[in-house]
């Protein structure tokens, strides 16, 4: 629930239309039923409606809980407005560049964000004992990003033992309940990079960052299927199975940093543009 929600544009309710029913489905049954409380929490709230002030030091991160081993899940609201981007900086754990790149990134993300009235969401890392070990999964071994209760999600092979078997599964899927993005993106890395991989109605969103990262890296292009299945991903679960659109950036594996930052300012600003636009084309109805 957005802090400023009661002044909702018919914009943004066109866009978000059709989120409703799935986001309480979302929570029927499932491990975590405090997510409504949360969502309510008037202090969750405030922290939205406040700007972050010192972007690059601790104060503005909030834990959403402990992984597996005990690091810290952290989040941080980098500005806040009607259209919703939750941003997950790492989930495999030895794809960490764009998690990396997240202190220089964050104020330049700021900046655009809090311009065009967009609520920016930032996880740091959803699998920091992957991280710390530079290894794909969690402490458990599981996939985080196979352990989603898609359609397509089957138990076992490193996927967990059901959905949301994970720590990190379960705080992050209650806190993106209780955002309810219009919008998710999600850091990896492969040695096919850069590319940007999408799922739900997010072709124009990868085409927009895709254009402006070009003019920064031409290897950058948009890569409409992985080439194989992603049973339990956050793409299959978000953008096949609930139609939020999901962005799945792959980075260079590996690759220097300029390059891949130069591409990630541009990127963003060039989202934010296409965002206001699609808010533009549908208001005033
Ligand atoms: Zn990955």
């Amino acid at each position: 629930m957005r802090p400023a929600a009661t002044e909702k544009t018919c914009a943004s309710e066109r866009l978000r239309r059709g989120r409703i029913l799935p986001w309480l489905l979302l929570w029927t049954g499932c491990a975590a039923p405090d997510a409504k409380e949360e969502a309510m929490d008037p202090g969750r709230s405030a922290a939205r409606e406040n700007p972050v002030r010192e972007l690059d030091t601790a104060p503005g991160w909030r834990s959403l809980g402990p992984s597996v081993q005990g690091r810290e899940l952290r989040i941080m609201d980098l500005s806040r407005g009607e259209f919703g981007i939750y941003w997950i900086g790492s989930i495999h754990g030895n794809e960490t560049e764009g998690h990396s790149l997240l202190p220089e990134l964050l104020p330049e993300w700021t900046r655009s964000a809090r311009e065009s009235g967009i609520a920016l969401r930032i996880c740091e890392d959803m699998n920091p004992d992957g991280s710390a070990a530079r290894r794909r999964g969690n402490a458990s071994g599981v996939d985080l990003n196979r352990n989603w209760p898609a359609k397509n999600y089957r138990p076992g092979g490193g996927r967990g033992s059901e959905a949301w078997s994970e720590p990190e599964t379960q705080a992050v899927g209650r806190d993106m309940a209780a955002f309810e993005p219009d919008l998710v993106i999600v850091f990896h890395s492969t040695w096919r990079g850069p590319f940007v991989n999408f799922d739900g109605p997010a072709q124009a969103f990868a085409k927009a960052w895709v254009d402006a990262a070009k003019t920064t890296d031409p290897r950058w292009k948009v890569v409409p299927s992985m080439g194989y299945p992603t049973p339990g991903s956050m793409g299959s679960y978000f953008g096949v199975d609930r139609n939020i659109p999901i962005l799945t950036v792959e980075l260079r594996r590996d690759e220097n940093s300029d390059k891949a930052f130069k591409a990630l300012v541009a990127g963003f600003a060039a989202l934010v543009h296409e965002i206001q636009k699609q808010l533009l084309a549908t208001s005033g109805s």
